[in-house]
C-alpha cells in the first residue's frame, strides 16, 4: 500500500504487483531512505547459489595464481555463408595431430578439442561447432562467455560480405579477439590481398601491413593452411589473452547444445570452464539437474573425467538445458534439484519483469534528463546497404552535447532477425529497421526480451526520433 503511494506522488501509476523499472527504484529508494540497488539475473543467481553454500566469486578470488594451469582456446568460426565455416571445421578437425583412440567415430556433439604441434609442444585448440555469429550472440545474450577468439573466415574470390561484416561485429561487440582465415585460395580468382585491403577498414588490418590482426591464406578443401592457422590462433591467444584455469576443483562451465535422444533421454554437450567432471558428480544445469551418469568425447568414446576446456557430452540430466545454461557441480543430488527448481520458479518472474526492464527511446529520454546514461546503443537494418549506410552516416552527424554518445553496435542488410534481438539484449540497444520488418522469431523474441524495434520507411522520421531523444525532448508515444 505505501509503496504505491509513494509512486502515486512520484507520477508513476503502480499496482501491488506491478515490477518497476531501474530508474523508478532508485527514486523510490532516495524517496523511503533506503540505497537501492538493482540486481542482476547473474546477480540473482549469485545470490540463490550462496542460499545454498556456495560463494562463486569467493570461491575465484581465494584461488592461488598456483591453482591456476593454462587452458586450451575456445574458438567459434564466422562469416559469410558459402565462405567455407563448415568445411574449415571439417579441415581442422582432420589435422588433429593426435589420433582419437581407437573405436571412436566422429561424432557432432556442438563442439570438438584438437591438438596442434606449436613451438615444438603439442597444444590443444576447442573448437565450437556450430560455425556463424546466431549461435554465439545466442549464448551471450544468455549471459554465458564462452568463446575466447573468432576465427573470422572469408572467401579469397568473394571479399567481404554482408554477413562477414555482421559477424565481425559480433566478435567486436563481444570484445574478442579475431583471426582471419582467408579462405578458397586454390580458386582462380582469389584475390587475398585484396581481402586484407577490404578489412582494414573494419579495423582489423594485417600485421604485413604493420597492424595487430594474423591474416592466414588457407584452403579448407585442399587443406592447406590449416597449421599455419592453428598457430595463428594460439599465438594471438598468447599474446592477448590470460588463459589459465583450476583443474582441481568441482568443475563449472556452460551447457553449449542439448538435446533429448529417445533412448538414452537428456544428452547436453558441456563445455568446462573450469575445475574436473567426473562421472557420478550431481549437476545442475540451468533448470535441469541429475547425476552425471556417463560422459563421451567428441570422438563417442566414453572418458571418466573432463578438465577446463574439453567439451563433452554428458548423460543423466532429469531436462534438457539451454545452450548458454551454465552448469555446477553440487554437493548432492537433492540440492542440485532444490537449485533447479528454484531457479525455475526465478525464471518465470524474471520472464514476466524481463518485458519491462529493458530499455526503450521514451526511457532513454527519461534517463539521459536524470544523467543516469552516457549512450545509446543503436542497431540499424535496412533493405539495402545504401540506405543503413545513408542513415548511419547521418545519425552519426547528429550534434549532441559531450556528456551523451551515440553507438552504432551493429548494422546490416535484411529483415531484423533474432541474432539481432539478442544482440540488443546484451548491449541494450534499439533497433532501427528500415523498410525491413522481423522475422517471426525476432517480433516474437522481442517482445518477449522487450526490446524496442522501430520501423521506419523515411530516413528523415528515423533521425528526428533519435535526435529528440537524444535531446531528451522525445514526446511519449500513445
Ligand atoms: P559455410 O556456409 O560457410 O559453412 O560454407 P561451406 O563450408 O558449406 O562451403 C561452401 C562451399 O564452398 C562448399 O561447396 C565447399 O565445398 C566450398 N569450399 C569451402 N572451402 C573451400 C576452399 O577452400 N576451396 C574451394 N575451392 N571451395 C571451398
Amino acid at each position: 500500500g505505501n509503496l504505491v503511494t509513494v509512486l502515486f506522488h512520484l507520477g508513476q501509476m503502480a499496482t501491488a504487483t506491478e515490477s518497476l523499472d531501474e530508474a523508478t527504484f532508485g527514486i523510490l529508494g532516495e524517496e523511503l531512505g533506503f540505497n537501492i540497488q538493482m540486481v542482476s539475473p547473474e546477480d540473482e543467481d549469485r545470490e540463490l547459489l550462496s542460499g545454498f553454500g556456495m560463494d562463486l566469486d569467493q570461491e575465484l578470488e581465494d584461488e592461488e595464481d598456483s591453482d591456476l594451469e593454462i587452458r586450451p582456446p575456445v574458438v567459434t568460426v564466422m562469416g559469410h555463408v558459402d565462405h567455407g565455416k563448415t568445411k574449415l571445421l571439417d579441415a581442422i578437425r582432420q589435422a588433429n595431430v593426435v589420433a582419437g583412440e581407437a573405436g571412436g567415430i566422429t561424432q557432432h556433439i556442438g563442439a570438438y578439442q584438437v591438438w596442434t604441434e606449436h613451438e615444438g609442444h603439442e597444444r590443444a585448440i576447442t573448437f565450437i561447432d556450430t560455425p556463424g555469429h546466431e549461435a554465439f550472440t545466442a549464448m551471450r545474450a544468455r549471459g554465458a562467455q564462452v568463446t575466447d577468439l573468432a576465427i573470422l573466415v572469408v572467401a579469397a574470390d568473394d571479399g567481404i560480405m554482408p554477413q562477414t561484416v555482421e559477424a565481425l561485429n559480433h566478435a567486436q561487440a563481444a570484445g574478442i579477439p579475431i583471426v582471419v582465415a582467408v579462405n578458397k585460395v586454390d580458386k582462380p580468382g582469389a584475390n587475398p590481398a585484396k581481402v586484407r585491403q577490404q578489412l582494414t577498414e573494419f579495423g582489423l588490418v594485417a600485421e604485413e601491413y604493420g597492424g595487430d590482426t594474423m591474416f592466414v591464406d588457407v584452403s579448407a578443401l585442399t587443406n592447406t593452411g590449416i597449421p599455419a592457422l592453428l598457430d595463428a590462433v594460439l599465438l594471438t591467444a598468447d599474446a592477448g589473452l590470460d588463459l589459465r584455469a583450476n583443474p582441481n576443483k568441482d568443475a563449472r562451465g556452460v551447457a553449449i547444445e542439448a538435446r533429448l535422444d529417445k533412448g538414452r533421454g537428456a544428452v547436453a554437450t558441456v563445455l568446462i570452464q573450469s575445475g574436473t567432471l567426473r562421472v557420478g558428480d550431481s549437476i545442475v544445469a540451468g533448470t535441469a539437474y541429475g547425476k552425471v551418469r556417463a560422459m563421451f568425447d567428441e570422438d563417442g568414446v566414453a572418458v571418466p573425467e573432463a578438465a577446463p576446456a574439453r567439451p563433452v557430452q554428458v548423460q543423466g540430466l532429469s531436462t534438457v538445458p539451454r545452450a548458454g545454461d551454465t552448469f555446477l557441480v553440487i554437493e548432492d543430488d537433492r540440492t542440485a534439484r532444490q537449485i533447479a527448481e528454484k531457479r525455475e520458479a526465478v525464471e518465470r518472474n524474471a520472464q514476466l519483469a524481463r518485458a519491462r526492464k529493458r530499455i526503450t527511446l521514451e526511457d532513454f529520454t527519461r534517463a539521459l534528463e536524470e544523467g543516469k546514461v552516457e549512450s545509446l546503443n543503436l542497431i540499424i537494418k535496412g533493405d539495402v546497404s545504401g540506405a543503413v549506410e545513408a542513415l548511419e552516416e547521418s545519425l552519426l552527424k547528429i550534434e549532441v552535447d559531450d556528456s551523451v554518445a551515440l553507438r552504432i553496435i551493429h548494422r546490416g542488410v535484411g529483415a531484423v532477425t533474432e541474432s539481432d534481438v539478442n544482440l540488443a539484449t546484451v548491449d541494450n540497444a534499439i533497433i532501427i529497421g528500415f523498410n525491413v520488418r522481423p522475422d517471426t522469431k525476432a517480433r516474437e523474441r522481442a517482445a518477449r526480451e522487450g526490446v524496442d524495434v522501430r520501423f521506419y520507411s523515411v530516413i528523415y522520421a528515423a533521425l528526428e526520433d533519435i535526435e529528440n531523444s537524444l535531446k531528451g525532448m522525445l514526446k511519449p508515444e500513445f
